[in-house]
């Protein structure tokens, strides 16, 4: 008679199955997201090849969709999928996009809304030839046109906003290019900065308010258009200027042409761009984004000191503050948290796995640095709250004796509404809570955001007349008539 032997040591890792449970779970991502990234150039032999590095030197403006669309002067070919630009385009798929003009589109989204429909650039035939747009920005009165276009037999293929645009603009009668692109986009109100792409021409435009970055550069003669400059100092173009807010550029066999077809608005650029989204090598509106991010935590350490031994920066948003922070307070940088920047938007956790990972699969502490500190964290912004806490919590279980986190922003009170993912007013801890309030929940010593003053002063605009601080202030720069229920069920009935 046979016996059941069990076998035992290192063997029986390989002959019992294992069946951990297990669960895809977002990494913990507690923060506004940018929503999109656009590239675009005129008149190069290598338009598309040009195009993916530029929307590479982007990836950071958006993580789950990319597209590029070229042209030769005779058709528009067009490859987009979902996910990161290096995953998307192949030899194979860059080579089909012949021409010498091209633009493409990196796209963020929140969950329910990731859907292949939705990367763009979009690519539509019309009455006037094929046309291709990108956008980023939001817009907010989309829903109403929507509704509008749609009761009059338009057929939508996607939920974004943008195809209202393409819609617009294949109902204008004008005929010229630019002067139907203006009079589509002069219905619209909200955030754009846009991109357009026709078998003759590279159209960029930017809203009136000027709430998202948009740069004119060239590259041997080829005019070159991208969201940020990093993009252009990848492919060694040289920067000439902002577009401006309420100019719409034509890159065509003539030349760069400028015009300024909307009424003039409040300028109003979007300052979490220096806060956060934008990357620090990059100048946007005009001014170098670590510089921001110095002054910004300077500002701080003036405003709010902290009795610490080390200043210790949340990577990799907060690294500049942290660093203009210390400098301003004589107290030394350290780097007392570890970001892994090879973390996609969710991981495999072990379903009966007795801790949260969250936070802990992006950042790690390291006990020698933190261990027996008076530690001053620095941060660039609180959303829910949730992320600082484990934050704060895994710095004290690494020794830290106190924690004074400081923030290089106000409080965040309110969703944005020009093209930045947000979570709903109500999900906003400073919405609710008092800074002391907030202080107890993240359990830190003390908590100090960076004034609404100082945020201005720090950006060189202390009287507040070229930049959007909504989310902060209260006041938002185009009215927004719906509710965020309302709101919710558009998006609701769209998806
Ligand atoms: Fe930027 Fe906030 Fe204004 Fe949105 S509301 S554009 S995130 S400053």
């Amino acid at each position: 008679m046979g016996l059941d032997v069990v076998p035992f040591g290192p063997a029986a890792r390989y002959d019992l199955p294992v069946t951990v449970p297990s669960r895809r779970v977002p990494v913990d991502d507690d923060r506004f997201h940018d929503r999109c990234g656009l590239f675009g150039i005129f008149g190069h032999p290598e338009a598309a090849h040009l195009t993916y590095l530029g929307l590479y030197a982007q990836q950071h403006r958006g993580q789950e969709s990319a597209g590029i669309v070229a042209s030769d002067g005779e058709g528009l070919r067009i490859e987009k999928g979902m996910g990161l630009v290096s995953d998307i385009f192949t030899d194979d798929r860059l080579a089909a996009l012949e021409g010498d003009r091209a633009m493409g589109h990196v796209r963020y989204s929140t969950a329910g809304d990731t859907v292949a429909a939705n990367a763009q650039p979009y690519l539509i035939e019309c009455h006037r030839g094929p046309i291709a747009v990108g956008h980023n920005g939001n817009l907010v009165n989309a829903a109403i046109l929507r509704h509008e276009l749609e009761a009059a037999g338009s057929i939508f293929q996607s939920t974004s906003d943008t195809e209202v645009i393409l819609h617009l603009y294949a109902r204008s009668h004008r005929e010229r290019l630019e002067d139907a692109i203006a009079a589509s986009l002069s219905k619209v109100m909200g955030a754009f900065s846009l991109l357009f792409l026709t078998r003759d021409a590279l159209v960029a435009a930017r809203d009136p308010w000027g709430f998202r970055p948009l740069v004119l550069g060239q590259l041997n003669g080829a005019p070159v258009v991208a969201s940020e400059t990093c993009a252009l100092d990848l492919i060694d173009a040289e920067y000439v200027r902002d577009i401006e807010p309420g100019e719409l550029v034509v890159a065509d066999r003539d030349g760069v042409r400028s015009f300024h077809p909307f009424p003039p608005e409040p300028v109003s650029q979007c300052v979490f761009e220096h806060i956060y989204f934008a990357r620090p090598d990059s100048l946007v509106f005009g001014r170098n984004v670590l510089s921001s991010r110095l002054a910004l935590g300077r500002q701080l350490a003036r405003e709010a000191p902290a009795d610490g031994d080390i200043v210790v920066p949340v990577p990799d948003s907060g690294m500049g503050a942290a660093l203009g922070f210390a400098q301003e307070s004589g107290l030394p940088f350290e780097w007392g948290l570890i970001r892994n920047h090879y973390v996609g938007r969710t991981f495999i956790e072990p379903k009966q796995s007795i801790r949260s990972f969250g936070v802990k699969i992006k950042l790690n502490p390291v006990r020698r640095i933190l261990e027996g500190k008076r530690v001053v964290l620095i941060d660039d912004s609180i959303v829910r709250g949730t992320t600082s806490r484990k934050i704060v919590g895994m710095v004290r279980a690494a020794g830290a004796r106190e924690v004074h986190l400081r923030i290089s922003s106000p409080p965040t009170t309110g969703p944005c509404h020009y093209g930045i993912d947000t979570p709903r007013r109500s999900e906003l801890i400073a919405s609710r809570q008092s800074v002391e309030e907030i202080r107890a929940f993240i359990a830190a010593d003390s908590l100090a955001y960076l004034s609404h003053d100082g945020l201005l002063r720090a950006v060189s605009d202390a009287e507040g007349k070229r930049h959007c601080t909504a989310c902060f202030s209260g006041r938002y720069p185009v009215a927004v008539n719906h509710t965020e229920d309302q709101l919710d069920l558009f998006d609701k009935a769209r998806a």
